[in-house]
C-alpha cells in the first residue's frame, strides 16, 4: 500500500519547495489511493518555534492538500508529533549498541569545541573515534561506570571506513555515496530526544512508509539513513527514495531561499508568516491575493511537466497525470512573471461565486457597503479579467462603489469644446428619458453614438471622456457595461459632476 509522508520540522513557514513536497506527496498518494501522512519532526528543541506546526496545517488546508493521518485528525499510528513519540527511539538506539552498529559518546560539549579549534574540519569519525572518549576507546568497565555515574552521553552510529553506500532514487536513478565520507552522526542526544537522522527512520519504518518524498537538499543525510535501515535489520522495507531537484532563484543562481522574498518583492512562503519572535512578516502568496487553485498548479509545474504544453491543470487532473519519470533532475528556476500569469488564469476563468467571498472580506475590511450580492456578482463579472491578484479588485473596480474623488479629464482638456459640452449636456437629457428596460450596454451604445453623429463629432473624441467622467481614468471595462452597470441615476450624476 502506498503511504507517504511529509515531515516538516516546525520552525518558520513554508516555503515554495515545503509546499511542492506536500502537492507530490498528495498526487501520488490519491493517484495510488494511497494514505498522505503529516509528521511533525519537533524534536529538536532548539530549532522549535512557536505557532509553526499551526501554521503548516493551516496552510496545508489553504491549499486544499489535507493529510488522511496527522496531528489533527490522528489516525492508525498516532501520535503524529516526534516529540510526543520519545519512547519510541531510545530502545532501537539501545539495540543499535548492542549490535555493535552504534557507540556511546562522552565528550562535552567543551571537549570537542577544542577539538574543533585544533582542527577545523573536525569530524567525529573513523580516522579519530578512537582518541576520543567513547564506548569504543573506554573499556567496558569505564564505559559502564560512566554511565552509572550518569556522566551525560549522547549514542552515535559507528560508520564503517571503506565502504560504498548505494541505493535507487526514483528521480535520480542508482546513487552512491563513500562512507569514508560519512560522520558518526549522534542519533540519541544527551537528553534522551533522538536527532532527526534516528527519528526519521524509525518513523517511516513504524509508520510503513513506502515512498519519501523530500527536497534534494536531504539527499547528503541519505547515506547515514540508508545504513540505520541496514543495521536496524529493517533493509526490506526501506522506501522508495525519492529527491525532488531543488527550486531556483529567477536567475538559477543558486537554491530559492527563504531571504528571497524580500530581494524579489515577491512572496516565496505560501501565506503570511510571523516570526513569533521579531513580529517580522514574511509575506505569502495567499495573502498577495493568488487563488488557492493558482498557487497549487504553478506549483506542480515548478519541476513536473505532462511531456505537452499544457499548463493549466485542476487538482484531479494532476492526480491522474502526475509522475515521477516525468519530474526534472535539474532544479526549477522560479518564474515571477509565470507566477502571476497563473493568478491572472485562475482569477479570469473563476466562477463569480468562487471569488465573491476573497472580495467581500477585501470590501468589509475597507468598510464599503455594497449594494446587493447581485451588483457585486456583476461587477466582478466586469472585471475580473482585469484582475492578477484577488487584491486588484479595489484598484480595478473602486468606481463601481464609489464616485471618483478626482476626474483625469486634463488627458482631454486641450481638446475640449463647446461642442462637446453641448454633447454631453444632451446626453444627460437623453439617458434620462431611458426606461429601465433600454438601460442596457447595446442600446446606451447606440444612442450615444447616434448623438454623436448628429454633434457633428467623432465618437473617438466623446468616448474617452465619457470614460472619465464614470471611472475617473483611462481604464476599466468596457464603457456602455459601466454604464449600465451603474444605472441611470448615477451615470447622468457623474457626467453632471464632472461637467462642473
Ligand atoms: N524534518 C525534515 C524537514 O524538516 C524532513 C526531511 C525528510 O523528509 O526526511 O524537512
Amino acid at each position: 500500500k502506498v503511504r507517504v509522508r511529509f515531515a516538516p520540522s516546525p520552525t518558520g513557514g513554508l516555503h515554495l519547495g515545503g509546499v511542492r513536497t506536500v502537492l507530490f506527496n498528495y498526487l501520488f498518494a490519491r493517484q495510488h489511493n494511497g494514505d498522505f501522512v503529516l509528521r511533525i519532526e519537533d524534536t529538536d528543541q532548539n530549532r522549535y518555534v512557536e505557532g509553526a506546526e499551526q501554521y503548516i496545517i493551516d496552510c496545508l488546508n489553504w491549499c486544499g492538500l489535507s493529510p488522511d493521518e496527522g496531528p489533527v485528525n490522528g489516525g492508525p499510528f498516532a501520535p503524529y508529533r516526534q516529540s510526543e513519540r520519545k519512547d519510541n527511539y531510545r530502545k532501537y538506539a539501545e539495540q543499535l549498541v548492542k549490535d555493535g552498529y552504534a557507540y556511546y559518546a562522552f565528550d562535552s560539549t567543551a571537549e570537542l569545541e577544542e577539538q574543533r579549534q585544533k582542527f577545523p574540519n573536525f569530524r567525529y569519525g573513523h580516522e579519530n573515534r578512537s582518541q576520543l572518549r567513547n564506548s569504543l576507546s573506554l573499556s567496558e568497565a569505564e564505559t559502564a561506570d560512566l554511565i552509572s555515574q550518569g556522566v551525560p552521553h549522547v549514542v552515535r552510529i559507528k560508520v564503517l571506513p571503506g565502504e560504498t553506500v548505494h541505493f535507487h532514487d526514483m528521480i535520480r536513478g542508482h546513487v552512491s555515496f563513500e562512507t569514508d565520507l560519512v560522520d558518526d552522526k549522534v542519533l540519541l542526544k544527551a537528553d534522551g530526544m533522538p536527532t532527526y537522522h534516528l527519528a526519521v527512520v524509525v518513523d517511516d519504518y513504524l509508520m510503513q512508509i513506502s515512498h519519501a518524498f523530500r527536497g534534494e537538499e536531504w539527499l547528503p543525510s541519505a547515506p547515514v539513513h540508508i545504513l540505520l535501515w541496514e543495521y536496524l535489520g529493517w533493509k526490506k522495507d526501506m522506501p522508495e527514495w525519492v529527491h525532488l531537484p531543488l527550486i531556483l532563484k529567477p536567475d538559477g543562481n543558486g537554491k530559492l531561499s527563504k531571504r528571497d522574498g524580500d530581494r524579489l518583492g515577491f512572496p516565496v512562503y505560501a501565506m503570511n508568516w510571523t516570526d513569533p519572535k521579531t513580529g517580522e512578516i514574511t509575506k505569502g502568496f495567499r495573502e498577495m491575493g493568488f487563488l488557492p487553485q493558482a498557487f497549487v498548479n504553478m506549483l506542480a509545474l515548478l519541476g513536473w511537466n505532462d511531456g505537452t504544453e499544457q499548463e493549466i491543470f485542476n487538482l484531479d487532473e494532476l492526480v491522474e497525470k502526475f509522475s515521477i519519470e516525468r519530474v526534472s533532475k535539474s532544479g526549477a528556476k522560479f518564474d515571477i512573471e509565470k507566477a502571476k500569469w497563473f493568478s491572472h488564469e485562475y482569477i479570469k476563468n473563476a466562477e463569480v461565486s468562487a471569488i465573491r467571498y476573497h472580495i467581500q472580506d477585501d470590501l468589509e475590511n475597507r468598510g464599503v457597503v455594497v449594494k446587493s450580492e447581485a451588483y457585486l456578482d456583476q461587477v466582478i463579472g466586469l472585471v475580473k479579467d482585469r484582475m492578477t491578484y484577488l487584491q486588484d479588485f479595489w484598484e480595478q473596480a473602486s468606481f463601481f462603489f464609489e464616485v471618483p474623488g478626482h476626474y483625469d479629464l486634463d488627458a482631454v482638456k486641450p481638446k475640449w469644446t463647446e461642442v462637446k459640452t453641448d454633447y454631453f449636456n444632451k446626453l444627460i437629457e437623453n439617458y434620462s428619458a431611458f426606461s429601465d428596460d433600454q438601460w442596457n450596454p447595446a442600446e446606451l451604445e447606440v444612442s450615444f453614438k447616434a448623438l454623436a453623429e448628429q454633434s457633428g463629432l467623432k465618437i473617438g473624441d466623446v468616448m474617452l471622456p465619457f470614460r472619465i467622467m464614470l471611472v475617473g481614468g483611462k481604464f476599466g471595462p468596457a464603457v456602455f457595461d459601466i454604464a449600465s452597470s451603474l444605472g441611470k441615476v448615477e451615470t447622468t450624476r457623474r457626467i453632471k459632476n464632472a461637467l462642473i
